[in-house]
């Protein structure tokens, strides 16, 4: 028997998530699923998201649910629309086979006529943020009379989100239903508050420990003086070529300044604070989602909700002043039984709170060296390598060229080709890492150490800004491979445009939609010229200095080439 339909699910729920690839049935499912298929059990489970804790209320509910009557019959409130969408999503794909039943989710930014007209048409289950959700109630254009099942999934998010009198006044407005099931990761006293007004003898259920973090998360620590905060988080990215995460800062200010260093750096990272507008914020999602964004780096606030899969690593640039805050965004990764890491950047004075962290999720944190510029070139180099080697050469004729490729290479031996791999690719990157300082703060003589990466920094400053001023100046271009070139094409075009020679020219940096061109000062004003307010492709070209507006162009030039020409040289997407 399918261990899904062991629990008593039935026949069309099994099917539907066979087709999802479910194969047994999460810790938080088996616990909670035969207890709410009863119907009428209050139902408490403190489980993280990534637990498939969705499921677990979700696949009980369809089955509750009686498909011949065209009104809400189940009532699932959630803190944010992008959990709201997450969970409709999550249900519509659980109800594949259960087609007469119909869902809707309502949530604030979202045309409200538009859904007044869906809940018109008759709807089997609400999804809602408690805001909307009380604007429809008052409006009359929601009838809660007949909702049997009220679901409240992350209620300590919404607690702390002050919706606490909405949260009352959905629960005294739905007054005939049968049960309450609520979903926390934590259990402050106010949701404990929540369960003793409204719930019944509640079956509670935990996954993992109290208030714990997730036993597949790896905690891991960095000690580094505050100057050095920002060169640990560009080490750690770079350590890590295939991650895919979200990087945590107390303030809106630092998540914006942050990403734009590391933007400008080459990095594909966006930052999602409380300015964006839910256009820009969906944009941003929607691309992080799709993994056409490496990193997300977000406040507290923004990331509320973001329930995204696949997150490999949760960097805190900073440890939170709220230690719950600490399990909220470790938990975005380690989800579904994959493993994840959550690294924290802290300073000597802040040690203390990584023990009483400890504590609280009763599990060891792992103090770690921010790696070493050798370190981190030698993780990368092999990264490379290992992308080399799986390179797939089944598609395509190779054969053709292999003959000539032969005969070109025929006195060159494997050693000077990996060689030269490695200069095409690393070369900027190796330079950029080549002086690096040891950015830990080492236990016994914190204060001498940072002072000493203070002045290491400030040296490093002004060897980096005479760089800047080597000769090279940096032009941008909105053109790259979508425009059907390659290095060699493009080479030719800029140079047939601008009537200059090659040996202007240091390196070049294609993407789909830009490029970065390395040229002699002396000769940039000429290209720009010849270039820019160009027609190419039915657009017009745009090319500047792109070092222009740097805050500080020495430091993230530097870094920025290491990263671009890795990039560059990488498929998109390819951090993946
Ligand atoms: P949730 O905690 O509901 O956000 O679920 C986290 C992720 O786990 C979602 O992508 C689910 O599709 C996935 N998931 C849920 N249940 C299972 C399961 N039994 N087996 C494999 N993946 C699951």
């Amino acid at each position: 028997m399918n261990a899904f339909e062991a629990l008593g699910l039935n026949e069309q729920l099994v099917q539907s998530v066979t087709e999802l690839g479910f194969e047994t049935p999460t810790e938080i499912q088996t616990k909670a699923i035969p207890v709410l298929l009863s119907g009428t059990t209050d139902f408490i489970g403190l489980a993280q998201t990534g637990t498939g804790k969705t499921a677990a209320f979700g696949l009980p509910l369809l089955q509750l649910i009686d498909g011949t009557q065209r009104h809400p019959q189940a009532l699932i409130v959630c803190p944010t629309r992008e959990l709201c969408l997450q969970i409709t999503n999550d249900i519509e794909n659980f109800k594949k086979h259960n087609r007469n039943i119909y869902t809707e989710a309502v949530y604030g930014g979202a045309s409200i006529m538009m859904q007044i007209r869906n809940l018109k048409r008759g709807v089997h289950i609400v999804v809602a943020t408690p805001g909307r959700l009380i604007d429809l109630i008052e409006r009359k254009a929601i009838d809660l009379q007949k909702v049997k099942y009220v679901v409240l999934d992350e209620a300590d998010e919404m607690l702390n989100m002050g919706f606490r009198d909405d949260i009352d006044f959905v629960l005294k407005n739905t007054i005939n239903r049968e049960s309450t099931w609520l979903f926390s990761a934590t259990m402050p006293p106010e949701v404990r508050a929540i369960s003793k007004n409204y719930m019944e003898t509640p079956k509670e259920v935990t996954v993992g420990k109290k208030n714990s973090g997730n036993a597949n998360i790896d905690h891991q620590f960095f000690v580094v003086g505050a100057p050095h905060r920002y060169e640990a988080l560009k080490r750690l990215i770079d350590f890590n070529p295939g991650m895919y995460g979200i990087i945590f800062t107390r303030t809106k200010a630092d998540a914006q300044e942050i990403s734009e260093r590391l933007a400008k750096s080459g990095y594909e990272i966006e930052a999602l604070h409380g300015d964006l507008s839910q256009q820009q914020r969906d944009k941003v999602m929607g691309r992080f989602r799709s993994k056409n964004l490496q990193l997300l780096i977000a406040t507290d606030v923004a990331a509320r909700g973001i329930d995204v899969d696949g997150i490999t690593h949760v960097i805190n640039f900073e440890l939170p002043d709220d230690m719950e805050v600490y399990t909220h965004r470790s938990g975005r990764t380690g989800r579904a039984g994959k493993t994840g890491v959550c690294l924290s950047i802290c300073h000597s004075r802040e040690i203390y709170k990584i023990r009483s962290l400890e504590r609280m999720i009763n599990s060891q944190f792992h103090k770690v060296d921010v790696p070493s510029g050798k370190d981190v070139c030698r993780k990368q180099f092999f990264h490379f390598m290992d992308k080399l080697m799986q390179a797939d050469v089944s598609h395509g004729d190779y054969e053709t060229y292999m003959p000539d490729l032969m005969e070109k290479f025929a006195n060159v031996s494997k050693e000077e080709v990996l060689q030269r791999v490695a200069a095409l690719e690393f070369s900027h990157f190796l330079k950029y890492y080549e002086n690096a300082d040891d950015l830990n703060t080492r236990d016994r003589n914190d204060r001498r150490t940072e002072r000493s990466g203070d002045m290491n920094g400030s040296r490093k400053e002004r060897t980096n800004f005479n760089r800047g001023n080597s000769g090279y100046t940096r032009l941008f271009v909105n053109l790259g491979t979508k425009d059907g070139f390659y290095k060699a094409s493009f080479l030719q075009f800029i140079l047939d445009e601008s009537n200059l020679n090659k040996e202007v020219l240091g390196k070049i940096d294609m993407r789909e939609m830009n490029s970065w061109i390395e040229i002699d000062q002396a000769a940039a004003g000429k290209m720009i010229k010849a270039i820019d307010g160009k027609r190419y492709n039915n657009r017009t070209v745009r090319m500047n200095e792109a070092d222009g507006g740097f805050k500080r162009p020495s430091d993230e030039g530097r870094g920025g080439e290491g990263r671009k020409r890795i990039y560059a040289s990488k498929e998109k997407r390819s951090f993946r």
